[in-house]
């Protein structure tokens, strides 16, 4: 479904879908201030991979830069105006989706992330990160401001869940700064806010990932029963007497998520 809105500063950009998420900024300081969020900690290999650029807010600042760039982009007439736009964009842009490009055959070593993501797959694309997180040290993203203040929430909170706990397990997450609707055409209906996310130098140690993330998802599936209800699908009642599984899984703070993982998954014996 087409919407009116066009770049403020780019007229000739193509309408904005909302099927693909498309809310364009054009607050020229909120875009620079993203650009710097990942520059002030990127370090070699200075590759990026921007998913989304659109008609190139952010673009247009990162092709300036010294780093080796990409972007992902699902919609082919953003990539007529970027390349026409912005000539120095040609052979930077791959047509595709993010959340099924094969990312290892961009490039051949690290690369950070960063992109004004379509919130409509928010959520998929940092599960997708989370997926490639031995090859992405830092993401840089603006998310719905909603879905920013759950991944960030510490424990103890109704907010904090899944995404929180698997994504501060293997990342340091920085809620870096809030931006208004105002600041984009079409605005969207809510606030967004700016995550930086900086891969954790100690290495967490998690016994089986795979038990780790079936674990968090199983907590969570009825966050309002105790822990001794919503694990039950998982491990043995037998198992959960001790008083840790009379709390709610919002109760437990992520290092307690590995723990109490890494003890059943040691029992379990599969190492991931
Ligand atoms: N970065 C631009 C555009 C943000 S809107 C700006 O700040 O103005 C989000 C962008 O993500 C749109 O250009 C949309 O076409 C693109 N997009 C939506 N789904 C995508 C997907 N699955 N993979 C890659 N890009 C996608």
């Amino acid at each position: 479904m087409l919407f009116c809105g066009r770049n403020k500063f780019n007229l000739n950009s193509p309408l904005a879908k909302k099927s693909l998420g498309q809310h364009f900024l054009h607050d020229e300081n909120i875009s620079g201030r993203i650009v710097d969020s990942l520059m002030e900690k990127l370090s070699e290999p200075n590759n990026v991979i921007e998913i989304g650029p659109g008609p190139g807010a952010l673009t247009k600042i990162l092709l300036k830069k010294k780093i080796n760039l990409r972007c992902i982009e699902l919609d082919q007439r953003m990539i007529e105006h970027l390349n026409k736009t912005y000539p120095s964009s040609k052979d930077k842009v791959i047509h595709g989706d993010f959340l099924k490009v094969n990312l290892s055959e961009i490039f051949n070593d690290k690369y950070s992330v960063v992109g004004n993501f379509p919130y409509n797959i928010s959520s998929q694309i940092l599960f997708r990160i989370l997926q490639e997180k031995e090859t992405i040290p830092i993401m840089v993203g603006m998310f719905q401001k909603e879905v920013g203040d759950r991944i960030a929430s510490i424990h103890g909170n109704k907010i904090y869940g899944i995404l929180s706990v698997l994504v501060q397990a293997f990342y340091d997450v920085e809620n870096l700064f809030i931006v208004e609707p105002a600041s984009f055409t079409p605005p969207p209906k809510v606030k967004s806010v700016v995550l930086r996310l900086i891969r954790k130098k100690e290495k967490e140690k998690i016994y089986d990932e795979k038990y780790f993330f079936a674990f968090v998802k199983n907590a969570f599936g009825q966050r309002r029963k105790t822990l001794r209800n919503s694990l039950s699908q998982l491990i043995v009642k037998e198992k959960l007497t001790d008083a840790i599984f009379g709390k709610r899984a919002e109760q437990l703070s992520v290092q307690q998520f590995i723990d109490l993982a890494n003890k059943f998954a040691k029992e379990n014996g599969n190492q991931g």
